[in-house]
């Protein structure tokens, strides 16, 4: 059992203003796995006022020092990543391969990629008489998602930290244990006090305290639309910056010179990581009309081979992360039917063998139409939908054809007809042929948000842009 009573403020664990704890469950095995406090607005008064002052001297210091802070966490981060890959697992049901692998890389990785990046950042760039110059934008917000809860942290606190803004995170209840232990990192790597602060409790709560709060600056926000909007209107009166990364529906398009069987076998799999319970999984997964049959019996295979079961073990899907969750996803697969779409592998109910446990069937759903609600909706679980496509103006026409533009994906055997439909999505990252980079700007277009984090793009987020004019060179 894990108990995190304590919030990290100024420097400091300390018990919250009024005690109030949550348990914790276990989605594998539905057991509580720990507790957790609950933080109030009083809590929210403190960390920002922390975050506020500590402002004052990080906003001032060197790039050097920011590195030495950054290699610092770093070495920290190596000694406990195996730790937090057995968090991530009992938290949000990750099975132990994934968790110790991508889950806690991507948090080592997006700490190495700030490092290079803030090595060579332009802060300052003379222009004629001109200085214009980047300076961190303040006590920033952070509200993270408990899908993948690492990466989510990493993409925030990092480029804050790097920028010299200070700040409170608020991580979510139902992924509570990575974020605790980051905050012991920062704490062992002698991150200054007040620099970074950490808040357990509900987003309806701390979410909108903070939202509301007239000492913070900034919001960079990771979840649900519906969250995402909320948090804009409380924000707005305070005219803060508002980061949104939201939900997704990306299409996977699989041209006609593909090997389409290899292809879908893939974008099937792939679509299962996690549960598929990625903001940019490819979960419309495109395919030529005429070679539809090919392609389901490619999917239904591949979707079969995928193990499910208890994480500890090697299987390549745990459980999804709750029981409201699951309940989602079940309703979801029951549209599906009711819509007309048809079942080609999973279906409603557990697999086979599990009685316990927030686990679903790997499902792929075949002779799916755009416009039916499991084409448009954000499912959030290994549901895939499988929709034909006329020709490649067509497929265009499709990917385009939601309210979505956060991801997608485009692999064929031509590397400029892979281009050329990548230019015509309308989406913030694509990749083409399986292609990655920890340097490439991600976020979305329309609903999917309005922020672009990773890499150097990462940084500009939380940056002013001020300009002095007669400035001597
Ligand atoms: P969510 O319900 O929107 O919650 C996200 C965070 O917001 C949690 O920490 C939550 O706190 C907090 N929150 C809830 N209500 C709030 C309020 N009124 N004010 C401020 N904060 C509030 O999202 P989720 O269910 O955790 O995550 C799934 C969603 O995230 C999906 O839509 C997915 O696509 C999206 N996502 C997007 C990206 C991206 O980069 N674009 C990446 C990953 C996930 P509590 O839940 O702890 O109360
Ligand atoms: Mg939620």
């Amino acid at each position: 059992m894990r108990e995190y009573l304590k919030f990290y403020i100024d420097g400091q664990w300390v018990a919250p203003s009024t005690p109030k704890t949550a348990e914790v469950i276990n989605p594998a095995t539905e057991a509580v796995s720990g507790r957790i406090s609950l933080g109030s607005a009083a809590d929210v008064d403190k960390a920002v006022a922390a975050a506020k002052k500590a402002f004052a001297s990080w906003s001032q210091t060197t790039r050097e020092q920011r590195l030495d802070v950054l290699q610092s966490i770093q070495a920290e981060y190596a000694k406990r990543q195996t730790e937090i890959g057995d968090a991530i697992m009992e938290e949000m049901g990750a099975p132990s391969g994934l968790a110790q692998g991508f889950h806690t890389a991507l948090g080592a990785g997006h700490l190495a990629t700030a490092i290079e990046v803030l090595k060579e950042f332009k802060f300052s760039e003379q222009r004629g008489a001109t200085l214009i110059a980047k300076e961190p934008i303040g006590v920033c917000a952070l509200i993270t998602p408990w899908n993948w809860p690492m990466n989510q942290i990493a993409v925030k606190v990092f480029p804050a930290l790097a920028t010299g803004c200070t700040m409170i995170l608020k991580p979510p209840q139902l992924a509570p244990y990575s974020a605790q232990i980051f905050a012991e990192i920062l704490d062992k790597a002698g991150v200054p006090k007040g620099v970074f602060n950490m808040l357990q409790g509900s987003g309806a709560v701390i979410g909108t305290a903070l939202s509301t709060h007239p000492d913070v600056d900034l919001i960079s926000f990771t979840g649900s639309e519906g969250v995402g909007v909320e948090i804009a209107k409380n924000a707005a009166p305070g005219v803060k910056r508002v980061c949104q990364e939201l939900g997704g529906k990306s299409a996977f398009v699989v041209l006609d010179d593909a090997d389409l069987a290899k292809n879908v076998a893939s974008a099937t799999s792939s679509m299962m990581i996690n549960s598929g319970q990625t903001c940019s999984a490819g979960s419309r997964l495109l395919v030529p009309k005429k070679r539809m049959a090919e392609a389901l019996e490619a999917a239904k295979a591949a979707a079969e081979g995928v193990t499910v079961g208890d994480p500890k073990g090697n299987v390549a899907m745990g459980p999804v992360v709750s029981k409201a969750q699951y309940n989602i996803i079940q309703e979801y697969i029951e549209t599906g039917v009711g819509e007309g779409a048809k079942i080609v592998a999973g279906g409603a109910g557990r697999p086979e063998g599990l009685s316990k446990g927030w686990y679903v069937k790997p499902t792929v759903f075949g002779n799916v139409s755009n416009s039916m609600r499991i084409a448009r909706e954000e499912i959030f679980g290994p549901v895939l939908v499988v929709i034909g496509y006329d020709d490649v103006d067509d497929a265009v026409a499709i990917a385009n054809d939601s309210d979505f533009g956060l991801a997608g994906y485009v692999n064929g055997a031509d590397a400029a007809a892979c281009n050329a439909v990548a230019r015509r999505m309308r989406t913030g990252w694509i990749s083409i042929n399986g292609g990655y980079d920890f340097h490439a700007p991600f976020g979305g277009y329309k609903k999917s948000g309005n922020g672009r984090e990773w890499g150097e793009f990462g940084f500009h987020e939380y940056l002013e842009v001020k300009s002095m004019l007669g400035y001597a060179p």
